[in-house]
């Protein structure tokens, strides 16, 4: 399996999987209930993130079917990362969209902050990319549009998400994508900038590189980088080293190989993203108004809203 590195400019950088810190200086934020582990009847664990475990739950009044994610303090706080989760269970709190992952609540104890996230049946997108190895035109073009729309919806609240990859991506009983973990996003007020360089390297824009202002279109690099990987099962710039890496992002060293065999449309496309001016990248809205989108993805009612 490939491995990523996560960078950020203030601290050490993370392993490649970051916990969603979906975190929680609980007393900072008031939840509409009180909720309590006992609320909940525990399944079996999902997963097993850097700060924590997320274990399948019921809610036990509704039967609901939750996910509750398990995230010890001590850890958080060792890290620094409280506020990083504070303002992240703020904002994923705050969106509604078929393709965002929902964070219903979340309470605390003096040990842990658990929080309370929509379900997520077919896990991680990454482990089905892996698994496959790459994935078909038509089933890469969905994901894509499914992820544009998410994407222009948090645009819309002002928020950048700055850290999407497979490894944040979700899949529900009906195969349908959700973005996971905001542990990198923020909320600008409307035209400002951010400095702050996150998110994992090989998914880092230019400007985030060279640590210069950037805005909403760090996303749009972010989606044709994904794009790449999703169709050629690795991303590309992925180098021997984080420096060659980060010389070929600052190149836009971009390289198709012969196979697998990928359309011109879908290199058009992935072409327009990695732009380095980030000003001429293709915007959302052309996205899904690109002829590979539209002859190849498969909306469903969930991502066509
Ligand atoms: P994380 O701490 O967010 O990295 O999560 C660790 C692992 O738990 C992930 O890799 C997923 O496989 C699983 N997981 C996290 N959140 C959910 C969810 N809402 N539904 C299903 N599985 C999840």
């Amino acid at each position: 399996m490939a491995s990523r590195s996560q960078i950020h400019s203030q601290k050490p950088p993370l392993n490649r999987r970051p916990s969603s810190i979906s975190a929680v200086p609980v007393a900072a934020t008031t939840p509409k209930k009180e909720w309590s582990l006992d609320d909940f009847e525990i399944g079996k664990p999902l997963g097993r993130g850097k700060f924590g475990r997320v274990y399948l739950a019921r809610e036990v009044k509704t039967k609901y079917i939750v996910a509750l994610k398990v995230i010890f303090k001590e850890q958080l706080e060792k890290h620094g990362l409280f506020k990083q989760l504070q303002r992240e269970m703020e904002i994923q709190s705050n969106l509604r969209h078929p393709n965002v992952l929902r964070l219903y609540g979340w309470f605390h104890d003096d040990l842990r902050i658990v929080l309370i996230l929509e379900y997520a049946h077919g896990g991680e997108l990454y482990r089905h990319l892996r698994k496959s190895g790459h994935f078909s035109e038509k089933q890469a073009a969905s994901y894509i549009a499914s992820l544009t729309q998410a994407l222009a919806y948090c645009h819309e609240k002002h928020v950048i998400h700055r850290d999407i990859k497979p490894e944040n991506l979700l899949l529900d009983h009906e195969g349908r994508l959700k973005i996971a973990d905001f542990g990198w996003s923020v909320q600008l007020k409307s035209e400002s900038k951010r400095k702050t360089m996150c998110g994992t390297l090989d998914y880092l824009p230019p400007e985030m590189l060279e640590e210069k202002a950037h805005d909403y279109t760090v996303d749009n690099w972010t989606l044709g980088v994904l794009c790449y990987e999703l169709l050629y099962g690795v991303p590309p710039f992925e180098a021997e080293s984080q420096k060659d890496t980060f010389r070929r992002i600052m190149k836009v060293d971009l390289r198709f190989p012969s196979t697998p065999n990928v359309s011109a449309e879908a290199k058009n496309l992935i072409t327009r993203l990695l732009v380095k001016d980030s000003s001429k990248r293709l915007s959302l809205k052309e996205i899904l108004e690109h002829p590979w989108v539209i002859k190849n993805a498969e909306y469903t009612d969930a991502c066509t809203n």
